[in-house]
């Protein structure tokens, strides 16, 4: 017999549908505010991280999108204006890539994916504004991001400097420390090398402060990101201590935490992109071993210079200590990174791991000069001696027997006098390196003049366009550079013959602006209005991948304090809640091609329908956690789509029942509907109110045959549909209509009566030692240390537990709790 309308859910043609009507009138398009409006707290910003178009959607994009979509619903069925753009981060290597592979250009590359990525979300039922949907890599989006570019050159927050940078070889392009993960390649995995060129900056480190001390304001912020934010920074306080140069006199300043350690300096080491070396070495003996080590270094990835066996050269050439005036050895070594204060150290073996090996290693001397209090000086002198807190100064003249707080001050404070040092505040941040050498990016508008230097492109000649060119193969410098026509061009201050600059932007500089060019994105006349965007921002609730823990929101956090620096915005940080979702695993790994353990969302989709897949992907567990994907999970949230399916067909047969205003069944829906608000909207846990529908459906099930509860039955029917739609909108739509419902997408939030969510009372018996002591009521389902806790605070079993204080506790939920004296 062929399946009836009433068996089974068709996916294929209900959500097609309803996605229809949404699409026609433009269902979740909200307006820009008039002039002057105000939000009043009923205008909200839901932003997910904006895709990078490499391919289609992955099962990371449907979660991340789902979960933000679940929570527009919800906000917009509670009544707020919910602004829910959409775009794509469309710059990038990937395309690039592709094109130097297939063919093609990269732009109809991108825009074929972003075609296939905006197929997919349509296909998912997402309620998206998209009158506000853009692409990074359009000229109405980049001529801002150029636009933003020469504001920061005007402050001076954007600078060029030659300067030692990360460099893929196979990408063939410079990486910022952000993206160089454990020594490679963020994006190609391949050992990232170290080479010196002309780069453009971005000087984030004068936010260093900022950004560390702003963070108070991100209290929903995970504490594991505001953690890696901080680490990232690296904030430490310590002292800049000026060494010179036996013999020549040159300063070489270093940074140091423990001034306190002074004495114990006894060799000195540069890293070997340090300037002075060559300049050092000139002439002498050592000059030729030098430069080889530091050609071959050189060639080294960061990770293995700093794990590897320490190793390293001596330059011939000694360093004064200012403290005691000692002259010690200068060597070379590449476990000192120039990126790191002053690419120089004083070595302090006695008390430092790696200055120790490298002591070590070389024979050189190891001296103690802090000891635990109480202690003395370790007969072997030679040995390591780790920091303890309570350790005192020893064989540091003047300043043996202080503490070690004491020694930093007092040390600190003696070269301050004499002009040889200062009390200073050490970063682990670097300015930002945003020039790359490729081509599918946006263009850095400036001009190079051999008469007047860098200029920048007058505003009203923006956007500088990119070239079209044949071979996107970048060959040490930038493909743009082959462009010779577009790179000729007069230059607008003297009209001499100017060159255009060829770096094109990192792609993080097109995503630290997008969430205020989402407020305004048609705007021709502006980056933005800053009315419009002060009334939608800071972005209410963010969602995104922990992977952009340190890397895009630190950029966006630093673009809006130097845009309100600017006073082109009226707030200091973009997004004031954070949620970092999980990732999802399958077969116990991370979902990749090469491990053949993809389930496409399209497949999913086509099988199940996209309500089904809504749920599921939510359904799998908390959502900051990694989740293991499973079929038959899917199979579980179709199953129960198709009962909600048959369940409301059956009770729209019935026709109009009125509800009862009580009954078992209620107050079940009522405490359904509690339960799901509550964990939404308080806690932002999006898997337990999908076990409570199913709960809830079980339960309609149980009783829908009995005639004396067709109300109550349908009372719980509707409070199902109600509560499913922002999970599962194209179903719960198509029933909603079906019971004589008209528009469940903008209904009204239901709110659970709080009489009817009571549950009911029971009867605790408590014991003392297996005995019965007293009796409590409480509510039905009270959690077990709770239980405990009223127990113990009962007067009568206090007066026979007497001073003693329990043992242990046996708890029997509803029933009883016995304390073990
Ligand atoms: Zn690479
Ligand atoms: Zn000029």
């Amino acid at each position: 017999m062929e399946p009836t309308d009433t068996d089974r859910y068709d996916p294929d043609a209900i959500e097609a549908k309803w996605q229809a009507v949404w699409a026609a009138e433009g269902s979740f398009t909200v307006p820009n505010p008039e002039p002057g409006a105000e939000s009043e707290g009923r205008s909200t910003y839901v932003l997910e991280m904006l895709p990078y178009p490499s391919g289609e959607l992955h099962m990371g994009h449907v979660f991340n999108y789902t979960l933000g979509d679940v929570f527009t619903h919800v906000r917009r069925r509670q009544g707020y204006t919910v602004l829910r753009p959409m775009g794509y981060d469309a710059f990038g290597l990937n395309s690039e890539n592709a094109a130097i592979k297939e063919g093609g250009h990269p732009r109809d590359i991108t825009n074929r994916n972003i075609e296939a990525i905006r197929r997919q979300m349509k296909r998912m039922g997402w309620a998206i504004d998209w009158s506000r949907e853009v692409s990074t890599a359009e000229p109405e989006y980049y001529r801002w991001t150029q636009w933003l570019f020469l504001r920061f050159y005007e402050r001076g927050l954007s600078y060029r400097r030659e300067a030692p940078v990360k460099w893929c070889p196979k990408d063939q392009t410079v990486l910022a420390n952000e993206q160089v993960i454990d020594g490679r390649c963020e994006r190609c995995g391949t050992e990232v090398e170290s080479k010196s060129l002309t780069q453009w900056f971005f000087k984030i480190t004068e936010y260093a402060d900022q950004l560390l001390d702003e963070m108070e304001a991100l209290e929903s912020w995970p504490e594991r990101v505001l953690t890696m934010q901080r680490n990232w920074i690296g904030r430490s306080e310590g002292a800049r201590v000026i060494f010179t140069v036996d013999g020549g006199g040159e300063e070489l300043p270093v940074f140091t935490t423990r001034p306190d350690t002074l004495f114990g300096a006894t060799f000195f080491a540069l890293a070997p992109e340090h300037p002075l070396i060559s300049e050092l070495t000139a002439g002498t003996e050592h000059e030729r071993a030098v430069a080889d080590y530091v050609r071959h270094t050189a060639a080294r990835s960061t990770v293995e210079r700093e794990t590897k066996e320490k190793d390293g050269v001596f330059t011939g050439r000694y360093a004064v200590n200012p403290v005691n005036g000692e002259a010690i050895p200068i060597w070379v070594a590449d476990y000192v990174l120039m990126e790191y204060g002053t690419g120089a150290i004083m070595a302090v073996p006695g008390h430092d791991e790696r200055d120790h090996q490298f002591a070590e290693r070389y024979g050189l001397e190891i001296r103690q000069v802090v000891a635990p209090a109480g202690g003395s000086a370790s007969a072997d002198a030679g040995a390591y001696v780790a920091h303890t807190d309570d350790e005192v100064l020893v064989n540091s003249g003047e300043f043996t027997g202080l503490t070690a707080p004491e020694g930093k001050r007092a040390i600190t404070a003696w070269l301050d006098e004499r002009g040889v040092g200062e009390a200073t505040i050490g970063y682990r941040l670097r300015d930002w390196l945003l020039s790359r050498q490729r081509y599918w990016g946006c263009p850095i508008p400036v001009i190079h003049c051999d008469a007047c230097g860098v200029v920048p492109v007058p505003d009203d000649q923006l956007p500088v366009l990119l070239p079209e060119i044949d071979d996107y193969l970048p060959k040490g410098r930038s493909p743009l550079a082959s462009a010779e026509e577009w790179v000729a061009v007069a230059c607008p201050s003297c009209g001499g013959e100017g060159r255009r600059e060829t770096d094109t932007m990192d792609t993080f500089v097109d995503s630290s602006w997008y969430f205020l060019r989402y407020a305004d994105a048609r705007n021709d006349a502006a980056a933005w209005d800053q009315q419009i965007v002060d009334f939608w921002l800071p972005v209410k609730q963010y969602i995104g991948g922990i992977e952009h823990a340190v890397l895009h929101l630190m950029y966006a956090r630093f673009f809006t304090k130097a845009l309100n620096d600017m006073d082109l915005l009226g707030f200091r940080e973009p997004f004031s809640r954070l949620f970092t979702q999980g990732m999802i695993y399958r077969h116990g790994a991370k979902m990749s091609k090469s491990k053949g353990n993809v389930v496409s969302p399209d497949d999913a989709v086509e099988r199940y329908g996209a309500d089904a897949l809504r749920l599921y992907i939510l359904y799998m567990g908390p959502a900051e956690q990694d989740k293991e994907w499973s079929d038959a999970g899917i199979e579980g949230t179709a199953r129960l789509v198709d009962r909600v399916w048959r369940l409301a067909l059956e009770v729209a047969a019935r026709g109009e029942v009125g509800a009862p205003a009580d009954g078992e069944l209620v107050r079940a829906a009522h405490r359904t509907i509690d339960r799901v608000s509550d964990d939404i909207l308080r806690r932002f846990q999006f898997h337990t109110p999908i076990a409570a529908l199913f709960e809830l459906v079980n339960e309609t099930y149980r009783v829908k045959d009995d005639p004396s509860r067709a109300g109550e039955v349908r009372f719980a029917t509707e409070t199902v549909l109600s509560l499913i739609q922002p999970y599962a909108p194209h179903v719960a739509e198509e029933l909603w209509e079906r019971l004589g419902g008209n528009r469940l997408w903008e209904t009204a939030w239901p709110v659970a009566d709080p009489t009817l969510v009571a549950t009911d009372v029971v009867e605790i018996a408590v014991q003392v030692n297996g005995k019965l002591r007293d009796r409590l009521q409480v509510p039905a389902g009270t959690a077990e240390d709770e239980l405990i806790a009223l127990a113990l605070g009962s007067e009568r079993v206090q007066a026979y537990l007497g001073e003693g204080s329990p043992r242990r506790t046996i708890v029997v939920p509803d029933r009883l709790v016995n304390v073990v004296a």
